[in-house]
C-alpha cells in the first residue's frame, strides 16, 4: 500500500486515519461506519456505529439492545476528523450503502456489497464519482451473469404452482436478510397468496414491513401438522435445509435462491431439487460497468474472487490491487 492512502486494511478492518473511523470492522473499534446489516459487515462490540437511516432498524435488531447507532440519511454529509463522509445507496439490501470519503481534493468510495439489478426492497445503486473505488468481488468471474430478476420471479411462481398441483409444498431456501424479502416483494407483483416463513426470516421481514416495503402476506410456519402446507410456499434460511424442521411440510420439493445457482457444480453440490439464480451482488458485467461509470483511476478489491478480477483489470491497464479483509459471502 502507498503511504498516503486514505483507507488502509488493518487487522481490525478498513481504516481511515484522517477521519478516525473504520468501515465494517471485524473487531470492536471506537467509531464504525457500517455499509449494511449482514453479519460479516456488522459486528457487535464497537463504541459507536454510523449507518444509513433506512437500515437502522435492521442494524438495531442484529446488535445488542442499546447499541449506540447514529442514522445518516442518504446523501447527507458529516465531518469525521479531517474528512467529509456521506452514504449512498448500494442496492444490495434495505439500507445498504456505499461510503463516500472526501479528504482534500481526493474522493474515495467503499462499495460494501452492491448490485445493479432492480430490487423492489431497496433504493437503487447510485453512481458516486470517485478517484479510488474499493469494491467487493463476491461474484467476480466471467461465468457470473444474472438473468432478469422478474424472469426468475416467474420461474419461482411456476415451480410453486407445479408442486402445488401435485399437492406438494415448495420449500425455498434463501438468505434470511435481504434475499427472502426480495422474493416476497418480487412475487407480490404476480400473486397475492400467503407465504409461510421460518422464524429467522419472519423477524427480519417485519422490519421491512415497518419501512413500508410491499411484500406478499406471510404467516409463521409454526404448525407441526402437514395440512396447511399442502401446495404452499415456505421460505427458510439455508441453515434449515436437511434439518428436522423441514419434516413438518410432508411431501415437498426444495429450491435454493442464490447467485451460486448460476454454476452447475454448485447446483449439484447443494442437493436441492431446483436452483434459482437470484443474487444481491453485482455480476461480472455489472462490476466492470460500475468501475467505468465511477470514473475511478484506481480499483481496490475486498472480498470474493479478488485475484481473477484484479488480474483482469491489470491486463486492461487499470491500477488495481486486492485488500485483505475478513468479509465472507452471505450467499
Ligand atoms: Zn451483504
Ligand atoms: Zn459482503
Amino acid at each position: 500500500m502507498r503511504s498516503a492512502d486514505l483507507i488502509t486494511a488493518t487487522s481490525r478492518g478498513l481504516y481511515c486515519a484522517a477521519g478516525g473511523f473504520y468501515i465494517d470492522p471485524w473487531q470492536p473499534v471506537e467509531r464504525a461506519v457500517i455499509t449494511h446489516a449482514h453479519g460479516d459487515h456488522l459486528r457487535a462490540g464497537s463504541a459507536g456505529y454510523i449507518t444509513a437511516l433506512p437500515g437502522v432498524g435492521l442494524a438495531a435488531q442484529r446488535l445488542p439492545a442499546g447499541a449506540p447507532l447514529v442514522p445518516l440519511a442518504y446523501g447527507e454529509a458529516i465531518d469525521l476528523g479531517k474528512t467529509r463522509v456521506s452514504l449512498h445507496p448500494a442496492g444490495h439490501i434495505l439500507g445498504s450503502s456505499q461510503v463516500r470519503i472526501e479528504y482534500g481534493d481526493e474522493v474515495w468510495v467503499v462499495s460494501g456489497d452492491y448490485k445493479r439489478d432492480r430490487d423492489p426492497t431497496c433504493e437503487p445503486f447510485e453512481i458516486v464519482p470517485c478517484d479510488v473505488f474499493i469494491s467487493e468481488a463476491t461474484f467476480a468471474l466471467p461465468a457470473y451473469r444474472w438473468p432478469p430478476p422478474a424472469m426468475v420471479a416467474v420461474e419461482i411462481l411456476e415451480w410453486w404452482r407445479a408442486n402445488a398441483k401435485r399437492g406438494e409444498a415448495s420449500v425455498l431456501f434463501a438468505y434470511a436478510l435481504g434475499k427472502a424479502q426480495r422474493i416476497l416483494a418480487e412475487l407480490a407483483a404476480l400473486t397475492d397468496e400467503t407465504v409461510f416463513l421460518h422464524g429467522a426470516v419472519a423477524n427480519l421481514t417485519e422490519v421491512y414491513r415497518t419501512r413500508g416495503i410491499v411484500m406478499l402476506p406471510t404467516a409463521p410456519a409454526t404448525s407441526s401438522d402437514t395440512m396447511p402446507y399442502s401446495g404452499a410456499l415456505i421460505l427458510a434460511p439455508p441453515s434449515a435445509a436437511g434439518s428436522p424442521w423441514v419434516k413438518r411440510f410432508g411431501e415437498h420439493r426444495t429450491g435454493f435462491c442464490s447467485g451460486w445457482m448460476r454454476v452447475r457444480g454448485d447446483r449439484r453440490r447443494g442437493g436441492y431439487d431446483r436452483g434459482f439464480v437470484l443474487s444481491d451482488h453485482a455480476d461480472w458485467p455489472a462490476l466492470l460497468r460500475t468501475f467505468r461509470e465511477s470514473g475511478a483511476r484506481r480499483i481496490l478489491l475486498t472480498h470474493g474472487h479478488t485475484d481473477t478480477l484484479c488480474r483482469y483489470l491489470q491486463e486492461q491497464g487499470i491500477d488495481a490491487a486486492a485488500l485483505h479483509t475478513e468479509y465472507g459471502s452471505e450467499e
